[in-house]
């Protein structure tokens, strides 16, 4: 690691150390973390990835997986919350550097000087993780778009400033999606809140609906059209896939943690020895190291590659790439928190130890985009030669 990521990657642990100790109470009592936002904001955190003349800590895409995989073995929702945040900005920094538009600049100070949140807009109840088209409608009217529509699984919605809705546009030619910010407060916009979930709790991912919310025109970016796959989205993926690989594979490295402690200090009145000693548990704590070592092998060294030379991920085959670390990761981290349950016994069936939270957490990785059944199809149609596009689908 470079001086630089060894820096960020310590300010990730002492903040997921503080996290640490509130991640139990939060996941109880389904509350949101308000004290753990307001401590990546004054740190510098939620900033991470935004460039230093904008208020930022300039980190890449690496630094951002590396940081996010240490937070989250803190605290799993909160880092999967900010990561709802962060990788839609790390993006837009990197598209922001080919673009050159002054109004990207003014964004972003919003974030990394006013330290503003941005969260949510993309996932609906009609369409799940499919995230081309949107059930969400904006509509042209004169200097601004009118937008309806209801979003799920809005993350960070106790703190969002702005909201990053992401609507089919109507009546502007071919059939094409934007994405809009909103303000918190513009009428029209609520937020009801729905989250009751299994697991990553303390997330907040509430539902928002749009009702005639009215924002002017420069409020929308990125417009283009349904179908291709450009570099907008290939960038989106790349931010977003790795680092979600990062935060579940930090999920699993807390229990891993938890379990090793657990196994070192354990001694039934029956054995001589605590269990560690134990063949069963030395294959399964085997088992979960190997998996996490192939996980992180694969989304650091596919954030590398994409740093070094962002051209080869261009197109079908290299969003697979992408898409395969996140898809061996999120699968991977099941894994290893199963093996981990399996060694701590019925403890690790206790609410009072932090297994039980971490089981249910890690669960929700399989669901953000791409679901298992998607990237197999994905992965698989790329690795046959047979183009995401052609019909019949199958
Ligand atoms: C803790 C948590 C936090 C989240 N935070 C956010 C957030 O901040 N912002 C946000 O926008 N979203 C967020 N999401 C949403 C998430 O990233 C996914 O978009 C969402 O979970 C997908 O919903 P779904 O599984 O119900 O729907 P679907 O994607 O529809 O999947 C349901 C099932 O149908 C299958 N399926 C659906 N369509 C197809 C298809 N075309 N081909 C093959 N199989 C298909 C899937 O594989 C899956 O088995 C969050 C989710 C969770 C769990």
């Amino acid at each position: 690691m470079s001086d630089k990521q060894t820096q960020l990657v310590e300010l990730a642990g002492r903040l997921a150390d503080q996290f640490a100790g509130r991640a139990t109470e939060h996941d109880r009592a389904n509350s949101f973390p308000f004290e753990n936002i307001e401590a990546l904001k004054q740190s510098g955190y939620s900033a991470l990835v935004v460039p230093e003349r904008h208020g930022g800590m300039g980190g890449d895409l690496l630094d951002f997986v590396l940081c996010q995989e240490r937070l989250a073995q803190g605290c799993g929702a909160t880092a999967l919350a900010i990561n709802m945040h962060l990788f839609g900005i790390g993006s837009m920094v990197e598209r922001a550097a080919a673009q050159g538009r002054p109004e990207q600049g003014l964004f972003l100070d919003l974030i990394g000087k006013q330290r503003k949140i941005i969260g949510g807009g993309l996932s609906e109840p009609e369409g799940g993780g499919d995230w081309g088209l949107f059930a969400t409608k904006a509509r042209r009217d004169g200097e601004a778009y009118v937008l309806n529509g209801r979003k799920v699984f809005t993350s960070l919605s106790p703190v969002v400033d702005y909201f990053m809705v992401m609507a089919t546009v109507e009546g502007e030619g071919p059939l094409s999606s934007a994405t809009f910010a909103v303000g918190r407060t513009t009428p029209g916009l609520e937020l009801v809140e729905t989250w009751d979930a299994m697991g990553m709790r303390a997330t907040a991912s509430h539902d928002l609906i749009l009702k005639d919310v009215r924002v002017p025109a420069a409020a929308m970016a990125d417009p283009r059209p349904v179908g291709p796959l450009g570099t907008e989205a290939i960038s989106l993926f790349a931010w977003f896939e790795l680092s979600i690989a990062a935060v579940y594979t930090g999920v699993a490295i807390a229990a891993m943690n938890f379990t090793r402690e657990f196994a070192q200090r354990y001694k039934p009145f029956t054995l001589e020895r605590p269990i560690n000693y134990l063949p069963g548990v030395q294959f399964a704590m085997a088992e979960a190291q190997t998996l996490a070592a192939q996980s992180r092998a694969l989304y650091v060294s596919t954030a590398r590659d994409y740093l070094e030379n962002r051209e080869s991920f261009a197109g079908e085959a290299g969003l697979a790439r992408l898409i395969t670390a996140k898809y061996a990761a999120v699968n991977n981290a099941v894994r290893i928190v199963d093996c981990c349950m399996e060694i701590a016994g019925a403890h690790g069936f206790l609410r009072r130890h932090p297994l039980e939270r971490l089981f249910r957490d890690v669960r929700a990785g399989i669901n953000h985009p791409l679901s298992n059944a998607r990237a197999r199809e994905f992965i698989g149609k790329v690795a046959l030669g047979v183009p995401l596009g052609t019909t019949p689908r199958w």
